[in-house]
């Protein structure tokens, strides 16, 4: 079976689709589902799901980047974090590559969300995009700040970057997780970080609705397709598809405590 440790349910809600997409999910063998938060909305339906599918969508609450320069409650998010249907801090992160004028905005944001990760022992799920650097200070002192349970820092969700940066965020004691994007054509590069990430480390996600893997592109991602993702990191490793099934899924249930 496979755990989806990142999904963004919303527009599936939305327009109506989210019970097919719990069938084909079904279907695929993807049993169990991590519901990512990041904005007030977003962490009450994540708290609503794995209310109403218990062992199967787990919740995650957080302040993403897009809120660094509006106005944010943080005494509901600590709320929503204490909640125990709630397993994880995020998304949460830095992101340079669309808004690098907020950054000292955004680090503020994900400084108090990390703190709220110690706070409660949960771990993080990060977003970074070109911000290697300031993500791995931030994530020092979080590190540094961790009173948790050993391996349960957080991941650095949809890996984009190269074999230095994965280093760094695996010798701080986060797991790496990749989505469809290890599947597209020019991912050569990133193919070649998989191999560093020790098989204790790895997770795998769909981010739906972004991101379809091949052969699935041009469709709307869903839960169900991050089983060609295990497929492709099987090939790459060299092993069983029901391998790169399971590994990832007893890593997602040691992170988040499923
Ligand atoms: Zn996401």
């Amino acid at each position: 079976m496979y755990i989806d440790s990142h999904v963004h349910f919303d527009r599936f809600v939305k327009d109506g689709s989210f019970a097919t997409l719990l069938e084909n999910a079904k279907e695929a063998g993807v049993l169990e589902m991590v519901a990512i938060g990041g904005s007030p909305e977003a962490n009450a339906l994540s708290r609503r799901l794995a209310e109403e599918h218990p062992g199967r969508i787990f919740g995650c609450a957080g302040y993403d980047r897009d809120l660094a320069t509006e106005s944010h409650d943080l005494a509901e998010l600590r709320e929503f974090v204490a909640d125990p249907l709630v397993k994880a801090v995020g998304e949460t992160g830095l992101d340079y590559y669309y808004t690098a004028e907020t950054a000292a905005e955004q680090k503020t944001l994900f400084n108090e969300n990390l703190a709220l990760a110690v706070e409660f022992q949960k771990p993080v799920v990060v977003h970074s995009r070109d911000a290697d650097e300031d993500t791995i200070a931030l994530l020092k002192d979080y590190s540094n700040a961790w009173n948790g349970a050993e391996g349960r820092l957080g991941v650095l969700h949809c890996f984009t970057r190269d074999v230095k940066f994965a280093r760094a965020v695996l010798d701080l004691g986060l797991m790496i997780s990749f989505s469809g994007i290890v599947t597209f054509a020019n991912a050569d590069p990133l193919r070649e970080v998989v191999q560093y990430v020790p098989d204790d480390r790895l997770l795998i996600e769909t981010d739906s609705p972004y991101l379809a893997p091949v052969p699935m592109r041009g469709n709307r991602c869903e839960p169900a397709y991050v089983v060609h993702t295990a497929k492709r990191l099987a090939d790459l490793q060299g092993g069983s598809v029901e391998s790169l099934a399971n590994l990832p899924a007893q890593n997602a249930r040691a992170l988040f405590a499923l």
